[in-house]
């Protein structure tokens, strides 16, 4: 030992400390895992159960034929081998891409290997030192962190405030470069759309450019014309309204990667600059083909669209006449709004012990005081299973209300 070294503390105690105050936040996270993926149904230390979690909304990740076309694209290797740009893009991504863009009404797409890198990726390319960036404050993590990679101004808004928005504009107005306006199309763990129509209006009248992430609305919602382009085609925006598009494909459409849809010029662009893109391995041909196959399912059966929309609704209904605390949301996702982690953690707990997964959602994934219980539906869910699900909310919150009338402090440990 040096004598007189500064003691700093080890890399052991740092890392001890950390965890241990985030556990006595109640804010430790646990993988869970399961022996079957959920589609809804999932296999836990081999007990079944029905999963209420996923983002397999129209239910595709078990379609016979996507899963047969995965089966068939792993024909052309395992894996791309290389990144896209040297030789790991094959004939199967660039049909893929064809049909994104032909399904979102946009002249071109480019698919990267997750929404996360989709979402770095465009903004870093964008934008960057000297330019804007304007954000809702409920944006998802890859908009966030693609924001602060960018270097350029970050400025933030209230969760669909228009008025914040547009000051916010202003300031960036102020500031001179480039604005990018980045927000989801469906809010991930609210379930509520942005008001697209009026951030499009305020973009326009700012010269801001409009980045929409349709990681929950693509496959599930869109125009009569294009009724799987997402919640920008849904508000009826143009292809000049909203003029970056991402979407991934590991949600409704139940494999995996994602894409960023433009004009050709747009796609052209993030082809030489997007980062996440260049450097890294393209989608595996399996992926790519099982991606374009659930493109072409959810083209070809509507009714997964409709059997969706009726399960949200038996849902809403159920959990209103046993008075849960829903949100203000129309899309598959559902939460209910418990505030505090501990309660969140109970109840998770015993609708666990009842045989439903649902996601337990702690800060910091949401802000503070508004820890929640994040419900999803699926096509392919039963009226059955919701209405078990609904039945099984009820008995948790029962116990919850007695214990804590009864003074007992409900903590997942003893449940
Ligand atoms: C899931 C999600 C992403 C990230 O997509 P991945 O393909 O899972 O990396 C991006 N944005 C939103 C809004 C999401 O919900």
């Amino acid at each position: 030992m040096t004598s007189g070294a500064p003691s700093k503390p080890t890399l052991a105690e740092t890392l001890q400390a950390r965890l241990a105050e985030r556990r006595q936040r109640g804010l430790y996270r646990q993988i869970k895992t399961l022996d079957e993926a959920p589609s809804p149904h999932a296999l836990v230390d081999g007990r079944p159960m029905v999963a209420f979690s996923s983002n397999d909304y129209l239910g595709l990740a078990r379609h016979p034929q996507v899963i047969a076309a995965q089966q068939q694209g792993a024909r052309l290797g395992a894996g791309a081998t290389a990144s896209h740009l040297v030789n790991g893009h094959l004939r199967v991504h660039e049909a893929l891409q064809e049909e994104i863009a032909a399904a979102t009404g946009r002249e071109a797409a480019l698919v990267f290997s997750s929404g996360y890198a989709a979402n770095l990726g465009a903004i870093g390319a964008l934008i960057g030192r000297g330019d804007c960036i304007v954000s809702d404050k409920l944006n998802h993590a890859s908009l966030i962190d693609g924001a602060r990679l960018s270097r350029a101004e970050s400025l933030r808004f209230a969760h669909s405030d228009m008025g914040a928005l547009e000051r916010q504009l202003q300031r960036a107005q102020s500031l001179g470069g480039n604005t990018l306006v980045a927000v989801d199309g469906v809010y991930s763990m609210d379930g509520d759309c942005a008001p697209l129509a009026e951030i499009a209006r305020l973009c326009r009248r700012y010269g801001a450019w409009l980045m929409v992430d349709e990681a929950h609305g693509f496959g599930v919602m869109g125009s009569e014309a294009r009724p799987i382009a997402g919640s920008a085609a849904a508000a009826g925006l143009s292809a000049d309204e909203a003029p970056v598009l991402m979407g991934t494909l590991g949600k409704a459409a139940g494999n995996a990667g994602a894409f960023v849809a433009g004009s050709r010029a747009l796609i052209d662009y993030l082809l030489q600059f997007a980062r996440t893109y260049v450097y890294t391995t393209g989608m595996p041909p399996a992926v790519a083909a099982g991606a374009l196959a659930a493109l072409q399912v959810m083209a070809r059966e509507p009714e997964r669209r409709r059997q969706l929309r009726d399960n949200v609704a038996r849902f809403r209904r159920g959990a209103g006449q046993l008075g849960l605390p829903l949100c203000d949301s129309a899309s598959p996702i559902q939460p209910l709004l418990l505030g505090c982690e501990h309660t969140v953690m109970s109840i998770a707990a015993e609708l666990a012990a009842r045989g439903y997964l649902v996601g337990a959602i702690r800060p910091p994934t949401v802000p503070a005081g508004t820890a929640r219980l994040r419900i999803t539906l699926s096509a392919a869910h039963s009226g059955a299973e919701i209405d078990g699900l609904l039945e099984a909310l009820g008995a948790s919150l029962a116990t919850l209300r007695s214990a804590a009338a009864a003074g007992i402090e409900v903590r997942p440990h003893a449940l």
